[in-house]
């Protein structure tokens, strides 16, 4: 049986589930690497070159931990995912950065979606990805539909049961709502940063200790995203504008005490994103907004640090607000 490795980095948060549904479908065997550790870190910064932000290096350092683990790693190069609506160039040219910095990968299982160029275009690349498997049209097809679906559930659940995507993933199916919370805060950013507890210095579990209520961009409605985008930005032009900008405007007006923003340092997107967030929470006023800049030099004390201070300052805030 064929073995595919899908580095637990990147869109692996967003689309683990439609891939893996996928590759089972088609008869073959998946693994994931193991939790970003320092080890991980430390391979990728060494094979990339400084400016490259940091999701990218723990990506290429995911691609090294699987070595001599799987018969291919999966490396897809997504382009669109909706019509006028780009990606980073990172994203467009992930196979090729991984083939020059990691030479001694497995052979790379590539596929390009691009969602712009319409459903003929995106149906091949699919069924030509599918091929490498099954010779039969009929199961590539079937196997795209159960993708699909898994994907569709996965989103759902996320949604409705106010689940993040490590819970789920996890096979948690209802939030732990027992525990006392004393504050509400929503953290938003693409998931690599968000969930990758190992490059952001276990942000989320932090919080949660601290009787932190979290909420994330995965629980916001559709209906609410929407709205918020075209408040903000009108028209989305980032392919995941929609999990910083609409979920950042969402919770400004809604649920929370606080939103902390958390974004890759040298990434164009997530500075001109958060730059918007940053205005409308100035404009609201209402909310709280703190940024915070990852990349493999930011050191745990310096974000305790700010994070506790963020904490304060809104305590402080709320306890104004109920003299006032
Ligand atoms: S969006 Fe930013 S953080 Fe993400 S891959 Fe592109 S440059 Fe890196």
């Amino acid at each position: 049986m064929v073995t595919i490795g899908i580095p637990r980095a990147l869109l692996y948060y967003q689309y683990y589930p439609m891939w893996l549904t996928f590759f089972q479908e088609l008869g073959a065997q998946v693994v994931v690497s193991p939790p970003t550790n320092r080890a991980t870190l430390a391979e990728g910064v060494s094979r990339a070159v400084a400016e490259t932000c940091l999701p990218v290096k723990v990506f290429c350092g995911h691609v090294v931990s699987l070595i001599g683990a799987c018969d291919y790693v999966f490396v897809p190069a997504i382009r669109s995912m909706a019509y006028k609506v780009h990606n980073c160039s990172k994203f467009l040219g992930l196979p090729d950065l991984t083939r020059a910095v990691v030479p001694e990968s497995p052979p790379i299982l590539e596929v390009e979606i691009d969602v712009d160029q319409g459903k003929r275009a995106l149906y091949q690349a699919i069924y030509s990805l599918g091929r490498r498997f099954s010779c039969n049209p009929l199961k590539v097809k079937r196997a795209a539909q159960s993708a699909w679906q898994a994907h569709q559930d996965y989103v759902a659940r996320m949604r409705s049961q106010g689940l993040t995507p490590l819970q789920v993933l996890e096979g948690q199916s209802i939030r732990d709502e027992t525990r006392g919370y004393h504050l509400s805060l929503a953290v938003i950013g693409h998931p690599y940063l968000v969930y990758d507890s190992f490059v952001n210095h276990r942000l989320l579990e932090r919080l949660d200790r601290g009787g932190v209520k979290v909420y994330t961009p995965e629980m916001v409605p559709q209906a609410g995203l929407d709205e918020a985008m075209a408040q903000i930005v009108g028209q989305a032009y980032w392919t995941y504008e929609a999990e910083v900008v609409g979920a950042g405007g969402y919770y400004l007006e809604n649920q929370v005490a606080g939103v902390i923003g958390v974004a890759a340092f040298g990434c164009g997107p997530d500075s001109l994103m958060f730059e918007m967030v940053e205005r409308r929470a100035k404009k609201l006023r209402g909310c709280s907004f703190m940024s915070l800049m990852l990349d493999e030099h930011t050191a745990e004390a310096g974000l305790v640090t700010r994070l506790e201070a963020f904490l304060d300052m809104i305590q402080r805030r709320r306890q104004v607000t109920a003299c006032g």
